[in-house]
């Protein structure tokens, strides 16, 4: 009897064992098409024994329908994904959906009729057919296209198949991607390049798994060096996955990727068509797509042949996803390496806290690039003390800020506005009645977006269009904005400065590849002299004559109180002032707030990042927070307040007492709605020895809840709202 674990996605089951009919050939990892009650699942063939299913009798198993004609998933994948599972509390279907992003792909390859001439040429041919063999002679197309290329009606090529004089050719449409060039153009690479650049090219030759942390300054050339890694991968004959934090970095990416290796990369991410998904998916498979770079969803796909990982921007907390299976992609970039027994890079000019610990205790190789490359210098970073030097009222550009940015317009240089706000204002109100506008959804106000006159909410979308009168007094015209957001900063820099040409630079405005491009552009043609954007243009970019950075509320990250606030505001000035002064003029950045003292702006102006981060980890350190202990949190949602809360409260009091574990909560979370739904929270705090996914997975077993709450674990969170 032949008898198979089969994992269906389907994340409301766990494995279920079916019977393989005679003649058809599973194996571990085979994609396979089952029958459950009336409907027929897709899923996967797992490895006998590793979970554990439901016993059922030979007698009673229902034998599978299908194998799909695609490679079985790979030993290290199947591990990746019990691993990822397990660490972060998910159902195994619903890691292994993200295995199985393309549902077309599973289809057998697709094919489309062209035709093409058989040499064979009948007697008394009229002069249309005698012409048309003669234009189609060692073509191949659509009938549509043979007829276009010979003058014809496309009746005279069907006329000439029916007479054997073209056949039918079956063509797949799944055509393989251009491979990239690993010797096409080979920068010359600096000593201290170099010298990096050997040591990945030796860990990909040894093809061992070997983490390492690539702590390079901005512009120090980090993308260069990786590439020469990526480069001896192709030479093998293996793949390399390149993860980036955000679609829009993939276009600069590209082009850059094609400079360097002659074609462009195969790229994953949510923006792709189902064809492309499914031709992406299908050579990922196959081995053939050489070099992949993507979003962390890319991380889970079914590589063949993988030689090398890199997470580029590695610090970046974008890398967490925070639906569904709430894992991040940096740290399961390493399990994966692991599992595949090949080096992984982790690229950043600002690691993570936890990156640099792994480092600092030898677990991370680090390999250092403490100058920029060529002539280029890090930028002065300098204090703009917004109590001493206040904008005047309504504005939010101290003079001195105002000052350099209309002498860099003079000079002809570029320069960029940096706040982490969308839109126009964060907060509307009515003057007359105080009424403030807020999400009817969420515990969030609603933002104005000016360019598309609209009141937007950014937690779940909920748009209205601003209305003429207050809905709270009825007065007309009286709503006014509170505090400023990048539309706002851009009508400011109309005002005071109109010669100059401004670009926002926001998701609302670079929300494609293309949109992406196009900017790259008209930085690149010198269209555009001040940009106002959001964290979107901190990293990536290279645009040497941007000169100038200033950053508008040094104090905005500051003010949200979590665990990693000091340290994401280090991060983010970093990234945004490694913007400046990237060609052979020196860049200067300036930092507005209003505590020039606070220890990370302090920390930033002495150009003391070592001694930031010491401070940090020690922090850290004392207080027994990651890495130095762990937090899971634990969300409970309903639409129902009542039932929410009783669910908490419940968690809460059955919280199993372990030793090195202390539980905080429940408490109504500071995102108190979100789409409808009321949250609570609870906290887990654990000591590193201590393996918190078992006791929660124990604690949590034990307990039922009303349908219609959700109870999300969120292990090793970034978020706390
Ligand atoms: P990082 O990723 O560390 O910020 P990049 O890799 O983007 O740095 O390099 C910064 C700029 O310097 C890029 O325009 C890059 O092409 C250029 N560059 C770096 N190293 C070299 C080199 N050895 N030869 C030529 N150009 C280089
Ligand atoms: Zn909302």
């Amino acid at each position: 009897m032949n008898r198979v674990r089969v994992i269906l996605l389907n994340a409301a089951l766990g494995p279920l064992d079916y019977k393989v009919p005679k003649g058809m050939r599973v194996e571990p990892g085979s994609i396979v098409l089952a029958p459950l009650g009336p409907r027929q699942v897709t899923g996967v063939a797992w490895d006998p024994d590793r979970l554990p299913a439901e016993e059922v009798e030979d007698k009673r198993l229902r034998p599978l329908l299908h194998v799909y004609e695609v490679p079985p998933l790979g030993e290290p994948l199947r591990r990746l994904i019990e691993w990822t599972a397990d660490y972060y509390l998910a159902p195994v279907a619903a890691v292994l959906r993200m295995a199985l992003a393309s549902a077309s792909a599973l289809d057998g390859a697709r094919t489309v009729t062209e035709y093409r001439s058989t040499g064979f040429v009948p007697e008394r041919l009229t002069a249309q057919r005698a012409q048309a063999l003669e234009r189609i002679a060692g073509r191949q197309g659509l009938v549509r296209e043979l007829a276009l290329a010979a003058g014809v009606s496309d009746g005279v090529i069907r006329g000439l198949c029916k007479a054997g004089a073209i056949e039918a050719v079956e063509v797949a449409v799944d055509d393989p991607f251009p491979e990239p060039d690993p010797d096409h153009a080979p920068p010359a690479l600096e000593a201290a390049q170099a010298e990096a650049a050997e040591q990945f090219v030796a860990a990909v030759r040894a093809g061992e798994f070997a983490p390492y942390l690539l702590d390079g300054v901005t512009g120090s050339g980090k993308t260069e060096v990786y590439f020469e890694a990526v480069a001896e991968a192709a030479r093998r004959g293996r793949q390399c996955l390149v993860l980036l934090p955000e679609i829009a970095l993939t276009e600069p990416f590209l082009k850059r990727f094609s400079a360097r290796f002659g074609c462009e990369p195969v790229a994953w991410h949510s923006g792709l068509r189902q064809s492309q998904r499914r031709r992406a998916w299908r050579s990922i498979s196959t081995g053939d797509a050489r070099v992949v770079v993507g979003a962390r969803s890319a991380l889970f796909l079914p590589y063949r042949r993988l030689g090398l990982i890199v997470v580029d921007e590695a610090h970046e907390a974008s890398f967490k996803q925070e639906e569904g299976v709430q894992y991040h992609a940096r740290d399961v970039a390493v399990m994966r390496a692991k599992m595949e027994e090949v080096p992984v890079i982790l690229a950043s000019a600002t690691p993570a806290i936890e990156t640099r610990h792994m480092a600092e205790i030898g677990v991370y190789r680090e390999v250092r690039l403490s100058e920029r490359f060529g002539a280029a210098e890090l930028p002065e970073i300098a204090a703009v003390n917004l109590i001493e030097e206040p904008p005047p009222r309504g504005r939010w550009l101290a003079p001195s800020l105002l000052r350099e940015l209309e002498a860099n317009l003079e000079a002809g240089e570029q320069s960029l506005l940096f706040l982490n706000r969308r839109g126009y204002a964060p907060l509307t109100l009515c003057r007359h009645c105080g009424h403030r506008f807020q999400c009817p959804n969420c515990t969030a106000w609603m933002v104005e977006h000016r360019l598309v006159s609209r009141l937007a909410c950014h937690h779940c979308g909920h748009v209205m269009p601003p209305p003429r009168a207050c809905p709270q007094c009825d007065e007309e015209d009286s709503l006014v904005p509170c505090g400023p957001g990048v539309e706002r900063i851009a009508d400011e820099v109309h005002a005071l400065l109109p010669a100059a040409r401004t670009a926002i630079v926001t998701s609302d405005t670079i929300w494609s590849p293309a949109k992406a491009a196009e900017f790259v552009g008209r930085m690149e043609a010198q269209e555009i002299d001040i940009v106002i954007g959001t964290q979107l243009v901190t990293k990536g970019y290279h645009f040497p004559n941007l000169t100038l950075v200033g950053v508008v509320d040094a104090d905005l990250g500051l003010s949200g109180g979590d665990l990693r606030a000091a340290e994401r505001t280090f991060q983010q000035i970093m990234q945004v002032s490694g913007r400046a002064g990237r060609g052979d003029k020196p860049g200067r950045v300036l930092v507005q707030t209003h505590e020039p003292s606070a220890p990370v702006i302090d920390a930033l102006v002495r150009g003391d990042a070592e001694g930031f981060y010491a401070a940090e980890t020690d922090a850290r350190r004392e207080a027994a927070m990651p890495p130095f202990g762990r937090l899971a949190g634990i969300i409970v949602s309903s639409e129902d307040l009542g039932q929410a809360t009783e669910t908490a409260r419940a968690i809460g009091r059955s919280a199993p007492r372990v030793e090195n574990m202390a539980v905080f909560g429940p408490a109504p979370a500071p995102l108190a709605m979100l789409r409808g739904r009321h949250r609570l929270r609870l906290l887990v705090h654990a000591a590193r020895s201590l393996d918190v996914q078992d006791v929660i997975r124990d604690w949590l077993g034990g307990l039922d809840w009303p349908r219609g709450v959700r109870v999300a674990v969120d292990v090793d969170p970034y978020s706390f709202l």
